[in-house]
């Protein structure tokens, strides 16, 4: 892979190349971005963990029946993916209170939902992500209903697989977008950078917050998720497929 392919974005922390008409690079870069790019480090390998996170995700929720950009990932910090239409959407679910629900409610730190919550932001630093409505949604064009049932799949899914990690699923974003059939799949990044993640039972991080507080070794906590992701990635009990057939 050089350097001669098109860029077709370059966001805070990933670069977007495109590689064919239908197929692009996403490459994760080494740096650690939060408060919308106020905060910001170049960190050596954080890239190359990420995309590996990733990549084990999304791998694993396609083996569960979900729709996502991922097609491989060979290069050190690099993955191949279809290239969709991208929705200006983030989705945010909750299955605990954290962050910006705390800052902008009485709902206090750590309190569990009975329900996941799932949130729409309009996906525009300019002006601040701003939380949408359902309402506000369809005006937009899109069916909320759709985004929420595929996401409360992830959830399932995600919930699930950090537990075996030993680690509570807080809350995460996920990004969208509609392949060349039109169908919604999912797209960009799932990892620590976009996660929320909780040493079960307690409130100790092991994701971005470590760098937003600056309460501990970012790369410590990421390097401990991917090897004990690594290691599951041979448990056979994780393989759903072969869970239904026996
Ligand atoms: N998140 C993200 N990108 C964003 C905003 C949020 O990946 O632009 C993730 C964030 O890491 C957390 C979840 O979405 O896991 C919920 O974020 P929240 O709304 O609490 O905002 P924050 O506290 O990160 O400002």
């Amino acid at each position: 892979m050089g350097d001669f392919m098109l860029i077709l974005n370059r966001g805070k922390v990933k670069t977007v190349l495109e590689y064919t008409k239908d197929q692009v690079f996403i490459r994760f870069e080494d740096d650690v971005t939060a408060f919308e790019g106020a905060k910001k480090e170049s960190m050596k390998d954080k890239g190359s963990i990420n995309c590996k996170i990733s990549t084990i995700i999304f791998k694993r929720l396609g083996e569960s029946g979900i729709k996502n950009h991922w097609i491989d990932t060979n290069g050190l910090a690099t993955m191949r993916c279809h290239k969709l239409d991208i929705v200006p959407l983030e989705v945010v679910v909750r299955n605990k209170a954290a962050g910006s629900i705390c800052r902008q409610t009485t709902i206090k730190k750590g309190t569990e939902f009975n329900e996941p919550l799932v949130e729409f932001h309009l996906k525009d630093d300019s002006k601040g992500d701003p939380l949408l409505t359902p309402d506000r949604m369809k005006l937009m064009g899109y069916d909320p209903y759709t985004f929420i049932s595929i996401t409360n799949k992830v959830n399932i899914e995600l919930i699930r697989l950090f537990n075996l990690i030993n680690l509570d699923l807080v809350d995460f974003k996920i990004e969208f977008g509609y392949d060349k059939n039109g169908e919604l799949v999912l797209a960009d990044e799932i990892s620590p950078d976009s996660m929320r993640l909780w040493k079960a039972g307690t409130q100790e991080s092991f994701d971005k917050d470590i760098f937003r507080e600056d309460k501990g070794d970012l790369l410590a906590a990421y390097r401990t998720i991917l090897k004990d992701l690594e290691r599951l990635d041979y448990l056979p009990y994780l393989d759903s497929e072969k869970n239904k057939k026996e």
